[in-house]
């Protein structure tokens, strides 16, 4: 018996040529695009404009397959995490953030990740395999659908989406654009190319492949204003070091939909949160290629994980060094974590598990995680994303 086709791996384009396969139009795709991303229908006999004889077709041949989902958590203030089934044993995260005015959602790209950096409890726990377009895809397709749902809204809940769930985007390309673009897609969900952002380690020819393809928001995961230590934070870096990453940032300004890059900067206490490296942070963005790179940072207290050897810089410390970078002209907003007492941000859940995590060992920790919550009368909170929550200390986060 062949399988059935996921419609939900196709952007408008592949559902045009899997449609022009069954001798069907273009306008024809489109509808059933709308059906499946605008309006969350995954049964094809209730698609009620569609040509009978396209139903008819669509059941022997085509499935609108979502993850099943393992878990899913709410917090006091309506964030929400679900886990979902991978399949193999493996399990990803993605985090509904809402607050004035957006609803973000936080979508993972790969089960695991190769990159490996010392203070992620995702690449500690090594890469399981790449997730498919319809894996990340089925991630917002649930989360919109069931948010409509649970809150009531006809119109649309979710309006950006941030690759900062678990995996390196970039190292997952091929399955990444076609999401992104089923996620920009006027006919899908219609997000805008400024509310869209790919989360990157720095993977050089990808980043340049991205502005070519589909240039989203960019965000880079910097960590360290010296090759010497970001060598020992990002592993990737002692392929792709700092001022190559930074050309290829300037490359994708040509091309980005904002005029800034973000860089992501994780506070690890002792090891860069010091005057000097904010210092050294001020020098390479004025200076790098004799123009300096139109940026703002993000500084992200760090979520300690179990055997990370790692703990989260001062809070004063924190403020301390958003102060130098934001004196320098440097917008940089702080941000807020939450849940780092119930162990419960992203990729963490199985921060303490130090093998490859099978989901039934995450369902054990999200127990866990529960109990504990509901014990500490805390909210839970979430993902790396559990970060981009916070309220900007130094300036406002756009
Ligand atoms: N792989 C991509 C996207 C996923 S990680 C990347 O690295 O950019 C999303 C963000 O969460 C990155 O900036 C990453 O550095 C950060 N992060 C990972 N582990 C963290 C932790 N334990 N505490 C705080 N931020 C973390
Ligand atoms: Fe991978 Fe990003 Fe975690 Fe690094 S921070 S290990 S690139 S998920």
């Amino acid at each position: 018996m062949t399988s059935l086709a996921n419609l939900l791996d196709f952007d408008l384009d592949g559902l045009a040529a899997f449609c022009d396969q069954l001798e069907e139009k273009r306008f024809r795709a489109v509808q059933l695009f709308r059906w499946i991303h605008q309006r969350g229908e995954s049964d094809f006999s209730r698609m009620s404009d569609l040509a009978k004889s396209l139903r008819e077709k669509l059941v022997n041949v085509a499935c609108v397959q979502a993850l099943p989902v393992l878990a899913q958590r709410e917090s006091a203030d309506g964030t929400i995490k679900w886990l979902f089934d991978v399949g193999g044993g493996n399990a990803v995260e993605a985090v509904f953030i809402p607050e004035d005015g957006r609803g973000t959602l936080c979508v993972s790209s790969q089960a695991g990740c190769a990159v490996g950096c010392r203070f992620c409890s995702t690449g500690r726990q090594g890469f399981s395999r790449n997730l498919r377009t319809s894996e990340i895809v089925a991630q917002l397709w649930f989360a919109e659908h069931f948010l409509r749902q649970h809150l009531h809204r006809d119109e649309r809940v979710i309006s950006n989406v941030v690759m900062m769930g678990m995996g390196e985007p970039l190292q997952n390309y091929s399955m990444l654009v076609p999401a992104l673009r089923s996620f920009l897609d006027d006919h899908g969900y219609g997000l805008s190319r400024r509310r869209v952002t790919v989360s990157t380690s720095g993977v050089v020819p990808m980043i340049d492949r991205l502005a070519a393809d589909c240039p989203v928001a960019l965000a880079v995961s910097l960590h360290a204003p010296n090759d010497a230590l970001r060598d020992e934070l990002v592993p990737l870096n002692r392929k792709y070091p700092i001022a190559e990453v930074l050309d290829t940032c300037l490359r994708y300004l040509r091309r980005a939909p904002r005029d800034f890059i973000t860089f992501e900067y994780c506070m690890l206490d002792g090891v860069n949160d010091q005057d000097e490296h904010a210092r050294e942070l001020v020098q390479l963005m004025r200076s790098h290629a004799g123009q300096g790179i139109p940026c703002k940072f993000n500084l992200i207290p760090f979520n300690p994980f179990m055997a990370s050897g790692l703990t989260c810089s001062s809070a004063a410390r924190v403020q301390a060094f958003a102060r130098i970078l934001s004196d320098a002209g440097i917008v940089t907003t702080v941000r807020k974590t939450r849940g780092d007492d119930i162990d419960a941000a992203c990729g963490q859940l199985a921060g303490n598990v130090r093998d490859r995590t099978r989901a039934a060992q995450r369902m054990a920790q999200w127990r866990g995680v529960e109990h504990t919550a509901q014990h500490a009368r805390r909210t839970i909170a979430v993902s790396h994303a559990g970060a981009i929550t916070g309220t900007p200390s130094v300036a406002q986060e756009h």
